[in-house]
């Protein structure tokens, strides 16, 4: 998982939890839409990945793509984002699976979940 570009160093991260995500891709179709004004997943800043071969709750990984800004500039969503603001996946995420933190981890293997 990667911090927002142009954000980083502001002690604040996007933390996903494997545990909770079902895999709905809400978060994927809303980051698109508050962005683009389109709902496109491969155009999402974040891509939720689902395998069918992994069992639960290892067949979920999830990647912010470096364009990720936290939802600082969102042209289609009248809402505050960045650091200090909202995020739209976070705020659409029925299952509470997508939050941002000042958490820090060091185990790199919990990073990834
Ligand atoms: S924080 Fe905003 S830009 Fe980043 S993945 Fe979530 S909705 Fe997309
Ligand atoms: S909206 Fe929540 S449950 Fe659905 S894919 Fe995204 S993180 Fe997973």
């Amino acid at each position: 998982m990667t911090n927002g570009e142009g954000i980083k160093g502001q002690g604040k991260t996007l933390l996903f939890d494997t545990k909770k995500c079902q895999g709905c891709m809400t978060c994927m179709l809303v980051c698109s839409l508050v962005h683009e004004g389109k709902e496109n997943l491969s155009i999402s800043r974040i891509q939720v990945i689902q395998s069918s071969f992994e069992k639960y709750p290892n067949d979920i990984e999830t990647r912010y793509v470096e364009s990720c800004d936290l939802c600082l500039d969102t042209p289609f969503w009248n809402e505050q984002g960045g650091v200090d603001g909202k995020q739209a996946c976070v705020e659409v995420c029925p299952l509470g699976a997508v939050r941002l933190s000042t958490e820090i981890f060091t185990n790199l293997e919990h990073c990834k979940r």
